[in-house]
């Protein structure tokens, strides 16, 4: 499994930086964000270091994209959004600021949830 020594993610993943957990399998791993724009906003990885979808191998992106459906479901049980926004930036232009392939799962409450 690929790591970066230098990269928060990886730090995540190998329990070096703490994080709370929302689902965890031998590929992948979610979590809350740090900053969470609605209740409940989750970053799904690979626990492969990527550092964008440009440079994910198609492996890895199968493994990470097949969970989506059963962390997002997850996600609803225990927050009961009305809608979910899924995002992934790619590139400082697109708005990246973590360079590790990140999924984020944005609840939705409505109108003024404070997203969008
Ligand atoms: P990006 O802007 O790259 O799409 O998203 C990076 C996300 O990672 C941001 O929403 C930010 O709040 C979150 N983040 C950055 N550092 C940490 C951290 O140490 N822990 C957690 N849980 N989230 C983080
Ligand atoms: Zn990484």
């Amino acid at each position: 499994m690929h790591q970066e020594q230098d990269c928060i993610f990886c730090k995540i993943v190998n329990g070096d930086i703490p994080s709370a957990k929302v689902y965890e399998d031998d590929h992948v791993y979610a979590f809350l964000d740090i900053s969470q724009v609605t209740k409940g906003h989750t970053l799904v990885i690979p626990k492969e270091h990527c550092q964008d979808i440009y440079h994910t191998d198609t492996e890895v992106a199968e493994n990470l994209f097949s969970r989506i459906p059963k962390i997002a479901n997850a996600i609803k049980s225990a927050y009961q959004p009305i809608g979910l926004n899924t995002l992934n930036n790619n590139g400082e232009p697109a708005g990246q600021s973590v360079f590790h392939l990140h999924i984020h799962l944005i609840p939705r409450y409505g109108e003024n949830d404070g997203f969008g």
